[in-house]
This record gives structure tokens, sequence and C-alpha cells, in this order.
């Protein structure tokens, strides 16, 4: 079974993923994390995703998720930079890595790659983005859509850096958060949209248990449903 979990930065979407993997022993795959490598690597060499030069970047670059206790981690040209992705200046450069289509055809390319193996084996896999359900599996068994008010993801990443020592200011935030939003989905390449067939999950006003066992009662009730 494959489960597409998408929506939005802050939505709460990464944290319920992981938890709702973690409680269906199936894998996680945080297709962020994958584009966040990216950017580091755009930051590091100085190459901006908006010129040609970053074509060669876009083609030679390594990446590789590996299952952690806590989720995933990200290998970068081999170096492990779970940590190092995390920051802001890396979610705001990811935003922009993920226009360029020759990233995304390979991103998605390993996407595929990582939950065919996953489910030869015979595991499930929850993977969550922005685009999993409307372009890296269409016909995914179960999808949701999980989003919040643009205040209320702008209150919970700050409190996110905050506790990681960053210092932060709301507003600013807030207005990141809006033009990633405007980026992610008026973007040429697979923008961020709802897919019809995707179950919507606002978390604004629910607590975290309260959005993982949402998400696990419609997988299991939609699996007896298909068991009829
Ligand atoms: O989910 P997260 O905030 O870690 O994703 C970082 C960025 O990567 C997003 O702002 C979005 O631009 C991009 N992304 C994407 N497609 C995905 C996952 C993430 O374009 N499937």
């Amino acid at each position: 079974m494959i489960i597409a979990i998408d929506g939005p930065a802050g939505s709460g979407k990464s944290s319920t993923a992981r938890e709702v993997a973690r409680r269906l022993e199936a894998l996680y795959i945080d297709t962020g994390a994958m584009y966040r490598a990216v950017a580091l690597k755009a930051i590091r060499t100085g190459v901006l995703p908006e010129s040609p030069a970053f074509t060669t970047i876009a083609e030679s670059i390594l990446i590789h998720l590996e299952p952690s206790a806590d989720g995933v981690k990200v290998f970068l040209d081999g170096e492990d930079v779970s940590g190092a992705i995390r920051s802001e200046e890396v979610s705001v450069m990811s935003s922009r890595v993920s226009q360029r289509v020759d990233v995304r055809r390979r991103m998605v390319a390993l996407q595929r790659i990582m939950a065919q193996r996953a489910s030869d084996s015979g595991r499930d896999v929850v993977m969550e983005g922005r685009d999993i359900g409307t372009v890296v599996f269409p016909a995914a068994d179960r999808k949701f859509f999980v989003t919040a008010s643009a205040e209320v993801r702008a209150r919970r990443r700050a409190r996110q850096l905050r506790e990681k020592g960053e210092e932060v200011d709301e507003k600013d935030l807030l207005r990141e958060i809006h033009e990633r939003d405007e980026r992610d989905s008026t973007r040429e390449a697979s923008p961020l949209r709802l897919a019809p067939d995707a179950r919507v999950i606002d978390t604004s006003d629910s607590s975290f248990e309260e959005q993982v066992e949402n998400i696990l009662t419609q997988i299991r009730g939609n699996a007896a449903a298909d068991a009829r």
C-alpha cells in the first residue's frame, strides 16, 4: 500500500506522516528532505538554482535516504546532512531548487525507485511531500492533504526554530510562508495542489494525536471497505 501525504510547509504533515508510518511499520519517505539536500548543495557551491550552471549540479548530485530511529537520515554526496538541511536558509532555497524541472525529474525517479523496492519486499510506504498524490503516485492507495492556516503554520515553525536555538521573527516567518506557498502552488512544474481524490485534514485546531488517529482511522476504514 502506498500512502501519499501532501500539503504546505508547516501544516504538521511531516511529524504526522512520520508517526503514521511508525504505527503502520511502513517505510517513511520524506521527499522534502531530498529537495532540501539539493538546496544545501546550491548554498554550499554558491551556484544559483536559476542559473544555467546549476544543470551540472542537478545532473550529478547524489541523494540518499536511510530510515533512522527518528524518521530518516539524508545523505548528500555521501555526507550525512540530516541536521544541516533544517535551517531557514535551506527552507527558502529548497523552494527555489524545486522549481527546476531537471531537479524534479531526478527526485521523482528516485522516489519511485525507493517506493518500488519497499513494496517489492512487502512493505507499506508513507511518502510525504507536495506532489505525491498528483505526480509521483497518482494511483496511490490512500491520499491525504494536510493543511492549516498560514498563521498557525508560522507559529509552529517559530516554535520549532526557537527550540533549535535559532532567533526568529514570527512576522518574517509568516511572510516567508506566504511567499513559499505562492511559489510552490504557482510554479509550472508539479505545483502544490489538491488531488481530486485526496482527503483534506485541516490541523489548525486539532492536536497531533487527533491528526494521526484521523489518518489511521481513514486508512483502516478504507482497508476494510477494500476487502469487502
Ligand atoms: O516539506 P519541506 O518543507 O521539507 O520541503 C521543502 C521544499 O521542497 C518545499 O518548500 C517545496 O518547495 C519542495 N518540495 C517539493 N516537492 C515535494 C517536497 C518538497 O517541491 N514533493
